[in-house]
Order: C-alpha cells, then structure tokens, then sequence
C-alpha cells in the first residue's frame, strides 16, 4: 500500500469508527491483514461454532483457514458432498455461535449493505448467531448510503456472479440489467443500519482492498 493511500484510508476509517460505534456497533481499524486477523481471531472464542457466507474477505486474510485448522467447530459448507448437505450446513450456520462474513458496501455514516441470492447470509446477519464478525476492506466504503446501495447493485454484486456458473445479464456483459433470472445473486437487499444488541455485529476494517 503506497503511503498517500494508506493514510487517506486511515483517516477515512477514523470517522466510519465513530460512526459505527454511535450505531452500537463494535469496530476495529486494522492497518494490514495480518493484523486484521489477529483482532478477527480475538473476537472469537476457541470452542465457538462457527460458520460463514459470501465471506471473501475474511477468507484473503486468512481466517476461515485459522478457523478451520483451530479449535472451532466450523460449519463449511464448501465441504458438502451433495446438495441436500450444503442446504443444511447454511440452516446450521444460523444457530451458529459466531458467524463471519463480508460486507458489499459499507457508507462513511455506518451502515452497511448486503447484497444475496439466497438468503442465507443476510439471514444470519439479521438474526440468530449471538456474534457477527465481518471483515471489510477500505475499498468498500463510499460516501453516502444511496453510493453503497450503488456499488453492491453495479460493482459488487455483477463481479461476484463471475464466480458463478448460472447464466445472468451481468455475467455476460459486467452490468447489471435488474435482472429476475433463475441465477439472480441479487434477491435480497439488506441495510443495517443499527446494531441490537448493542455489540454484536463486530466489524474489523482492514485498510487494504480486500472482497469485490
Ligand atoms: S443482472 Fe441480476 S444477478 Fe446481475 S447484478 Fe443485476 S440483478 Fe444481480
């Protein structure tokens, strides 16, 4: 990270600190990954059930590898050998003690959106797991709530259906058509815009790019 960056994300993260932390959020400003991790396996105990989704970020700074080789009981759905057993692991993932994710959009005033196909994710976020660690770089922290509506919509949500091998308008031409297609990832929007109770959603912001 060239320094003039580092320091504008820095300062940038000092206010969205604040703002998330009048919205009862926890919140944590770390410099590199290898810090961000740190603080992430901090915030989880040892023994914890622990699951994910749509959770890139924390998965580039190497926490659902710690999670899974450490004393967690992770529920991975990525190791499901069929259908009906991934289907299980994301239900088992909203009872889970602590579960981790990444954030589409974050705006500097604190709120964050989430963008998902099935649900899943922005379920557990809502509701059930007693702990929500997400992990978000400075790249997905725009200036107002309608520019991080924006960029899950346009930038987040039409990069991350690449991934995906359902055909939509976005895979095929990189732009969202508002699509309602089988392989739609975008079925669900979700603002949070506060936290209860208080301190458990728990950001880590990461001052690198990190996510789509
Ligand atoms: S085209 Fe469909 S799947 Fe792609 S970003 Fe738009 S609404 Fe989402």
């Amino acid at each position: 990270m060239v320094e003039p960056k580092k320091k504008y994300y820095e300062k940038r993260a000092q206010l969205l600190l604040k703002n998330l932390h009048n919205r009862h959020f926890e919140a944590y400003y770390c410099e590199t990954a290898a810090q961000a991790l740190e603080k992430a396996l901090e915030l989880i105990p040892e023994g914890a059930t622990v699951g994910w989704g749509g959770a890139m970020s924390a998965e580039q700074i190497g926490l659902i590898a710690s999670l899974n080789a450490g004393n967690y009981n992770t529920i991975d759905r990525d190791k499901a050998t069929t259908p009906a057993e991934r289907e299980k692991a994301m239900k088992q993932c909203l009872m889970a003690d602590v579960f981790v994710a990444g954030a589409n959009a974050l705006s500097i005033d604190g709120q964050m959106v989430s963008i998902d196909g099935n649900g899943n994710r922005v379920a557990a976020i809502v509701y059930g797991p007693d702990s929500v660690v997400i992990v978000a770089g400075m790249n997905k922290v725009v200036d107002s709530l309608d520019d991080a509506l924006r960029r899950a919509r346009t930038v987040a949500a039409p990069s991350n259906k690449q991934r995906f091998a359902v055909q939509t308008p976005c895979e095929v031409t990189g732009t969202c058509a508002d699509c309602k297609s089988d392989g739609c990832i975008c079925n669900q929007i979700l603002i949070t815009r506060n936290c209860k109770p208080a301190g458990r959603i728990k950001f880590v912001i990461v001052g690198e790019e990190l996510g789509l």
